[in-house]
This record gives C-alpha cells, structure tokens and sequence, in this order.
C-alpha cells in the first residue's frame, strides 16, 4: 500500500545517498593517495639531481684543489658540462611544480601574439636536434605551410616539447613522426612514437594531475606534463588526445582554433 511504497521509496533514496557517500570517499581516498605518492616521488626526483651535483662539484673542486693549475681544462669542461645539464634537469622539475600552483589557482595568464606554428614546431625540433647531436634526432616533420595563427608562443612552446620528449623518452630510439595541418579554422599537431605505448586501463586518467602510467620509476618525471599540457590547450581553447596501443606506440594529437 502507499505506505510501503513510501518506505520503499525512502529506503531507495538513502541506499543510493550511501552509495554516493562511498563512492565520493574512494574518490578522495584516492586524491589522497596519488598526492602522498606524488610528494614521495616529487621529494625523490628532486633530491637525486641535487646529490648528484653536490658530488661532481666536490670532485672538481678536489681536482682543482689538488693539481693547481696543472689541472686539466678539458676534465674541467665536462664536468661543468654535466653540472649544466643537471641544473637544466632539476629547472625543467621545479618550473612543472610552479606551473601546477599557478595553473591550480586558475592563473594562467594567456600571452596571444600572430604566429606560424609550424616554424615553432621546427625551432623546438632543432633544440632536440642539438641534445641528439651524435645519434641523430629520430623527429620526422611534415608541416603544412603558413599554419597562421593568434597563440600564446610560450606555452604553446612548452606543449610542443613536453609532447617531444615523451615521444623521444618512451619512443624506444625509433622515429618520430610530426605532422601539422589545418582543418576548417582548426590546426592540428600529430606527435606520433612507435615507443612502449600505453595500457588502456592507463588512458582515461593520462591528463590527469600525479598521473605516472608506467610503475617503474627509471623513466623519472612527475607525471605533471600532460596535465600541464592539457591547461594550456584547453586554455587556447583546444583539445588534446591520446592513441595509443600498449607495445605498439602512442599518437598525441593537439587541436588549436586558429584564433
Ligand atoms: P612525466 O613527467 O612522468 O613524463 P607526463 O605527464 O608527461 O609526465 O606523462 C605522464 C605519463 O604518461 C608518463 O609517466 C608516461 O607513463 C605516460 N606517457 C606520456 N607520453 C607517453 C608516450 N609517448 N608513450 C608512452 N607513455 C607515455
């Protein structure tokens, strides 16, 4: 009768309030975790570099301590060469981790300016050109010409050489194929590894924050860069996107309106 319609009602609308309940704790059980984890791997990536530095500065001031100027300027070379890159490393980590704050408080401030975005997808291609010197670069380019737009050349700078050098870390030393084109009022940037790929069960959460899809830690890195990347697209008012197959390599696809 309605009575017992009314307390089966009531008994259905509390059993799903619960299942609400538990559902939103797991989702911050789960916020939780992946930030403890984030600090524990955060603490790490940026204390090794440091470690590091502090002892090749010690054994080059060691070396200079001990032989004067009988000291070997080439030695000295490579090991100030060293230092650089490392200081470049842990730059690169902190600058994610500032990112995060100001992105966080909702304050990325956009700078749009006229650009050509293939000839910046060139001119951060030729930076890696010259960290693959020896091996050679394994970036292929096929850019569409006069990609005209208005875009921030910063941050879409810094999109671009997160995407490279995911593909270039995870691409297994095999090419990596960019391409660029317009669709209608849209450009579309492919970044395209034949690398190690990625799980599915990996992919929902790839741009989200913490986010590491591979479980060993030799990779390095925060997991921070596509969440970064993803602000930024979204910010310009595009859309970025995964394909990926696990053991067959992934594409990252950006799409900018051309403003
Ligand atoms: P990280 O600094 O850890 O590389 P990212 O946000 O750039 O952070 O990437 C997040 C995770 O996504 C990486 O740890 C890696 O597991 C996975 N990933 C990103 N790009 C690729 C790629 N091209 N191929 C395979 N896995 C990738």
């Amino acid at each position: 009768d309605a009575q017992d319609l009314a307390l089966a009602q009531e008994l259905a609308r509390r059993a799903a309030l619960a299942l609400d309940n538990a559902s939103l704790y797991r989702d911050a059980r789960q916020a939780i975790r992946l930030r403890e984890e984030f600090l524990s791997i955060a603490s790490h990536e940026l204390k090794t570099p440091i470690s590091a530095l502090q002892l090749q500065v010690q054994s080059l001031l060691a070396g200079l301590n001990r032989s004067g100027a009988a000291f070997d300027p080439e030695r000295l070379k490579r090991g100030l060469e060293r230092v650089d890159r490392q200081v470049k490393r842990q730059t690169l980590l902190v600058n994610d981790l500032l990112d995060v704050s100001r992105l966080s408080a909702g304050k990325l401030e956009l700078v749009l300016e006229p650009l050509e975005m293939g000839a910046l997808v060139r001119e951060v291609a030729e930076r890696f050109e010259q960290e693959y010197a020896r091996s050679g670069t394994p970036l292929e380019l096929v850019l569409a010409p006069e990609v005209l737009g208005q875009w921030d050349r910063l941050r879409l700078d810094q999109v671009f050489t997160n995407l490279f050098s995911n593909a270039l870390k995870y691409g297994r030393g095999n090419p990596v194929h960019v391409s660029l084109e317009v669709e209608a009022n849209r450009a579309r940037l492919r970044v395209k590894d034949s690398g190690i790929g990625i799980a599915k069960e990996h992919l929902p959460r790839l741009f989200h924050r913490f986010e590491r899809a591979v479980s060993e830690r030799n990779y390095g890195g925060f997991g921070l860069g596509l969440w970064i990347a993803r602000q930024i697209v979204e910010a310009m008012g595009g859309h970025i996107e995964v394909e990926s197959v696990l053991g067959e390599g992934s594409t990252f696809i950006v799409e900018l309106p051309r403003g």
